[in-house]
């Protein structure tokens, strides 16, 4: 069987044939653009973003892995052969990884560290005082899929009050769940600190402009750790030169990366990050696509499959 794969460049490809070669042996592993490789041999694919049309192009293809959990720019192909199954790279180690960044992030804005390292920056003793204790601002999670459910989890077990909004109602310990666009503007009037963990799909692409940031309370913090496509990045910045957001932690943007003249990486309160939210090893996504390609051998339904109709 052939495992073709485009994901961390060419060069990481010795590294994802070692670990296939213990997870999968007798998986061939062979680059995307290797020019001996017959797209008609190839059974699996594991990609990030391929070029439109090639996916198309190989007939035996039992399943496309993506190699992250989010898999909109596959999905965003017009060619893509939708009677193939489409995998979100779903690892137990992305959701922990995630949640801790999400932690991470939401204590990063209540202890101002940008403010620290701004100060540090300049050999500055900034003496100040916290300006929240982590038990006292409410987080509202947009999304409570695997990410975002792990990430209120990992919130709570800190001490932290967590609502949550999804497109359905979810019942979750310990959290408020608010669900579809009615119950928006209630979740967000509670949300001191706004954490998004959409996928992009037409519904939530431009979600985190200048009318949902309205609607959160005065000097609210935002996280936003899903796609770049939600975000309408000037009307942050305006909102946070205005104080209705007292800061932001971005992880994704629109494009990626983010240009050098970009007026988000020098803003005094805003934590720029490089799409790092939640990336597992190779390893750990090596033995979860294995895991997947023997349970397909085994007849058993995959997990995290991406669903056309959902759009996600
Ligand atoms: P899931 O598909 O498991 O969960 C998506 C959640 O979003 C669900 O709760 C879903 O609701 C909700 N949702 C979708 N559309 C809407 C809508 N229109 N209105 C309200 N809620 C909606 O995805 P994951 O949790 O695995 O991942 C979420 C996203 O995180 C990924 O798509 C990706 O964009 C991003 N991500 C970012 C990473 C990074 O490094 N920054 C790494 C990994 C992922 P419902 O439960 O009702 O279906």
């Amino acid at each position: 069987m052939i495992l073709v794969v485009k994901s961390g460049g060419e060069a990481a490809l010795p590294e994802w044939r070692e670990h296939f070669a213990a997870f999968a042996p007798g998986l061939e592993c062979r680059w995307w653009d290797d020019p001996a490789l017959d797209p008609a041999s190839v059974d699996f694919a594991l990609v990030w973003d391929p070029e439109p049309g090639r996916l198309a192009r190989m007939p035996r293809l039992r399943a496309i892995f993506g190699s992250g959990a989010g898999v909109d720019l596959i999905a965003a192909d017009p060619d893509l052969p939708r009677h193939v199954p489409l995998v979100r790279c779903v690892p137990p180690e992305a959701t922990q990884r995630m949640a801790e960044f999400v932690a991470w992030a939401v204590l990063s804005l209540n202890r101002d560290a940008r403010r620290m390292a701004i100060a540090q920056a300049r050999r500055a003793w900034d003496y100040f005082e916290a300006p929240f204790a982590a038990a006292e601002q409410t987080v509202g999670i947009m999304g409570l899929g695997a990410m975002g459910r792990r990430a209120a989890e990992v919130l709570r077990a800190i001490g932290v009050p967590v609502i949550g909004w999804s497109r359905t109602r979810k019942a979750l310990a310990g959290v408020e769940c608010f669900a579809g666009p009615d119950e928006l503007t209630a979740f967000l009037a509670r949300s001191q600190v706004l954490v998004c963990l959409l996928p992009a799909t037409p519904e939530t692409t431009g979600i985190i402009a200048a009318p949902l940031l309205a609607r959160l309370p005065r000097g609210a913090g935002l996280v936003q750790a899903g796609r770049g496509a939600h975000q309408v990045l000037p009307d942050i910045l305006a909102a946070l030169d205005s104080g209705q957001l007292s800061g932001a932690v971005l992880d994704v943007f629109e494009p990626e990366p983010l240009p050098p003249d970009s007026p988000a990486w020098a803003h005094p309160r805003v934590i720029v990050t490089p799409h790092v939210g939640s990336l597992p090893s190779r390893r750990e996504r090596a033995r979860y696509v294995a895991d997947c390609i023997a349970r397909l051998g085994r007849g058993e339904r995959l997990p995290n499959l991406y669903d056309p109709e959902r759009g996600y």
